[in-house]
């Protein structure tokens, strides 16, 4: 799958989901159908935008936009076949409004672009923290979300662990949210994940929170895993283990937080790669010397708790080591 580039912004929004929503916001006749359209298709195909369609006696001709894996063609190209108008993803939102291509980028951006700048890649993961105000927020302000998506079965997850921690989906952006909570159960910070692309959002300019390390305060439970992604930490909790999470490398600030918390015995668990062990070290160095450490070494080939099955997870604690 591919994401759309907008100037110095990237949409990762399925360009089926932006279609829709242009759709309505059109006042002008135009794009009267999303004429076809489903999973694994190639293109979407809606009504040509292009007004002087044959002399514009016809007004249905199928438009194609290109959204498949052919790195050849741009993600969003726009070719008609009845009356050979082609144009990128942008020039078809501004054929669409009859405006600039510039009033068609701001429409993009305003509406679905996440500010590429800060692009810290943690190995395989790419974490992007879009410029957004930070708020504290009561947890009923995530309600309208839906509790539950297939793709958290698919990531070997329980109903319940997720309902537990309030993971929801938000299907307007096709978005994963692990909200992040005080202790007094206010939302911290809501980072997301599309079930589409491995990118995990942050908000900018806030102190990353531990992840669940609210729940292990209020709980006082004293034996944690530690990990680098909410998956992972919710994997462990499906498997019954309590978990915490970084979001990627650990800040000064995250290992005070955890220095401060009930935990006596930490499970060190990043993940299985040179990140992982550069992380593991920087834990080391900054957790307090009341907490045991316990290094968890992964099978051969496994990355994190996420790719274990639970009974190669359940070896996997019993071998955990204390050096
Ligand atoms: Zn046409």
């Amino acid at each position: 799958m591919r994401i759309l580039r907008v100037d110095n912004y990237i949409i990762e929004t399925p360009l089926i989901e932006i279609v829709t929503q242009l759709r309505m916001a059109l006042t002008n006749g135009k794009l009267r159908e999303i004429k076809s359209w489903s999973e694994g298709d190639d293109n979407i195909v809606v009504t040509c935008p292009n007004r002087h369609h044959k002399g514009g006696r016809e007004h249905s001709a199928a438009m194609n936009i290109y959204v498949g894996d052919n790195s050849k063609i741009p993600y969003g190209f726009c070719k008609c076949w009845a009356c050979d108008f082609q144009c990128t993803f942008v020039g078809f939102v501004a054929e669409c409004f009859e405006c600039s291509e510039d009033y068609a980028k701001h429409w993009l951006i305003e509406r679905f672009g996440i500010l590429a700048e800060n692009i810290i890649i943690t190995d395989d993961d790419i974490v992007i923290k879009p410029k957004r105000a930070a708020a504290r927020l009561p947890a009923a302000s995530l309600d309208h979300l839906q509790s539950w998506h297939p793709y958290l079965a698919e990531r070997k997850l329980s109903r319940e662990v997720c309902e537990l921690f309030h993971v929801k989906y938000d299907p307007s952006t096709s978005q994963i949210v692990f909200p992040c909570f005080d202790v007094a159960g206010n939302i911290i910070m809501a980072p997301r994940r599309s079930i589409v692309y491995k990118n995990f959002y942050l908000d900018k300019e806030q102190d990353k929170p531990v992840y669940c390390l609210d729940y292990i305060i209020k709980n006082n439970i004293t034996t944690a895993m530690i990990c680098e992604g909410p998956f992972d930490v919710l994997t462990c909790y499906t498997y019954g283990y309590p978990a915490i999470g970084t979001f990627g490398n650990p800040s000064p600030q995250q290992i005070n937080e955890i220095n401060k918390s009930p935990i006596k015995v930490l499970y060190l668990a990043m993940d299985n790669d040179a990140a992982g062990r550069r992380m593991t070290n920087t834990i080391k160095a900054g957790l307090d010397p009341r907490i045991l450490i316990k290094y968890v070494e992964w099978p051969a080939g496994k990355k994190d708790p996420n790719e274990l099955s639970f009974d190669e997870f359940q070896q996997t604690m019993k071998k955990a080591k204390m050096s």
